[in-house]
């Protein structure tokens, strides 16, 4: 029978919406937005933080740039 058929095939998309909407409902990935925390070191020279990845080490100390390296050698 052709009203049957319509409707298994009806019921058929309107489960796969509800499981659709039910995943974008609860999505399972958790938004992590949180960055890693950049230390900060202390230029040996003049006592200015920086970026740990924007100064320059030079064995065990860090500085500020590398004309400050230069100048507390
Ligand atoms: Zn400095």
């Amino acid at each position: 029978m052709f009203g049957i058929r319509v409707l298994i095939y009806l019921a058929g998309i309107g489960l796969i919406v509800w499981i659709l909407i039910r995943l974008a409902k609860n999505p399972r990935t958790e938004k992590k937005t949180a960055k890693p925390v950049d230390d900060m070191v202390r230029c040996a020279r003049c006592g200015m933080f920086v970026p740990r990845h924007e100064a320059i080490s030079d064995e065990e100390r860090y500085y500020c740039c590398s004309q400050h390296r230069d100048e507390d050698r």
